[in-house]
């Protein structure tokens, strides 16, 4: 079977042929583990969760081999442990908990690898010396620096001139950078912060150097698909590939992959400027992660997809209507149908393929149906709990939710989840045993 990718490197859908198809090799970029996930964040690791499962499904379960790191060493994590006044341990260990939950709840198959900077400090160091020895980079003030005129090929993947990447890299002058696009692999850390002892003293890496590690200590110098957000194409994916080559005498990767952003009221989700929905938060107000997972996957990952309750409502329907089909009888899952396997192997096109799998439905073709459904990640449940347990459980979570509300004295939060079951049909009593539910 041909899979077409858009590749961001030749700005083209390419056939994706792999190096070996006996080790097809993939890496998404992990999160920095400093707070909780909102649902623009799970665009990215449940789009590549289903390239996963597509290679996999071509090339053979163990012929893939799928990296998506933590992010567990990086200055935004400092400043949360700082303002909280705890370890920097616990930050990171309560949200790399909290981002695996949240995986676990949209179906997301755990990746092959999930390596961490703090377990790869010496690849890091060794891979920063590599590149001091080639001339690639310089110790300056305790710092290493990236010289970026050093590499001609700098700005290949982003397109971008020279002047752009200055002012796109918010690089601020500093007096020990030979030129303003340099950038940093390592920095000196004070003796509050996180460091590890290096030839330059004891310091911490910068972000780009860390995935560049990463991936040739757990896939290899030369891997085949790099995929993340498409806000990392610059600098984050540039530096890598700056790094990487000039470290390794090889190409990074062959196809990069890039998602566009998930936005609500036509602006894009994120933290800076507040307009975001969490996962957990989503997730209690009774959606459950199949429906978030079917509502990501409705329109192209290249697209740009807006979150509205419509969405979800939609998405809701389509898999009640699904599993609805489903229910009563024993559905073995045989083929994924070709129909369904072209578009995706379309640069992953998930509109068409959720019209195919609309088809199989209508066709009562329901073998076809779960197996092509398996490759998105979908009606994998019980069709009877989807509709009886699965149901319960979404309300004995948002009463979860709503008691630690109450204790937390929030009870603006507490009301709105009382209201927003009560719409569902559901009323809660509270007695001295605790809440406990109608159908009202
Ligand atoms: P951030 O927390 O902004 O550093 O983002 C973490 C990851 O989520 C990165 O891979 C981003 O590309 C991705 N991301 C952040 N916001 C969005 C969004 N609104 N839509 C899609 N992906 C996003
Ligand atoms: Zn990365």
């Amino acid at each position: 079977m041909n899979i077409l990718l858009y590749n961001t490197l030749t700005k083209r859908k390419d056939r994706f042929v792999p190096i070996d198809p006996k080790r097809v090799t993939l890496y998404v970029c992990g999160p920095t583990v400093w707070n909780r996930a909102h649902i623009g964040n799970a665009r990215p690791p449940v789009i590549f969760d289903v390239l996963n499962r597509l290679l996999r499904s071509v090339y053979g379960e163990s012929h893939v081999l799928y990296a998506r790191n933590i992010t567990d060493v990086e200055d935004k994590i400092n400043k949360a442990a700082a303002e909280q006044n705890v370890a920097i341990s616990v930050i990171t260990n309560t949200f790399e908990a909290h981002y695996l939950d949240d995986m676990r709840a949209l179906g997301v198959n755990p990746p092959d690898f999930a390596p961490h900077a703090t377990a790869h400090m010496a690849d890091i160091v060794a891979m920063i010396e590599q590149l001091v020895k080639n001339g690639a980079a310089y110790a300056a003030n305790s710092h290493v620096l990236f010289n970026v005129p050093g590499y001609a090929d700098y700005g290949q993947l982003s397109g971008r001139n020279r002047e752009d990447m200055i002012a796109g890299a918010r690089v601020d002058i500093a007096p020990y950078k030979r030129d303003p696009a340099d950038f940093v692999l390592w920095k000196p850390s004070t003796p509050d912060q996180p460091g590890w002892d290096s030839p330059w003293g004891r310091g911490r890496p910068g972000w780009h150097i860390e995935c560049s590690a990463m991936i040739k200590a757990v896939l290899g110098d030369t891997i085949d698909i790099h995929a993340g957000g498409q806000d990392l194409i610059f600098p984050h994916h540039e530096n890598e590939i700056a790094q990487s080559t000039c470290a390794n005498h090889a190409p990074l990767a062959r196809y990069w992959l890039h998602n566009g952003f998930l936005s609500m009221d036509r602006e894009k989700m994120s933290k800076s400027t507040g307009n975001i929905k969490l996962i957990s938060d989503i997730l209690a107000g009774g959606v459950s992660g199949e429906v978030m997972r079917l509502a990501l996957l409705s329109a192209h990952y290249r697209q740009p997809l807006d979150w509205t309750d419509s969405l979800i409502e939609q998405s809701r329907k389509t898999l009640d209507r699904w599993y609805g089909l489903l229910r009563g009888q024993p559905v073995e899952a045989t083929a994924p149908a070709p129909a369904f396997m072209a578009a995706l192997a379309d640069d992953l096109n998930t509109p068409q393929a959720m019209a195919a799998l609309a088809q199989l439905a209508n066709a009562r073709d329901l073998g076809a149906l779960k197996a092509s459904a398996a490759v998105l990640g979908l009606l994998q449940a019980d069709a009877e709990a989807w509709f009886t347990a699965g149901a319960s459980t979404d309300i004995d979570a948002m009463i979860a939710a709503r008691n630690t509300a109450k204790a937390a004295r929030d009870f603006a939060t507490a009301d709105r989840i009382r209201t927003e079951l009560k719409a569902q049909g559901v009323v809660l009593e509270d007695g001295a045993a605790g809440t406990t539910w109608r159908r009202g």
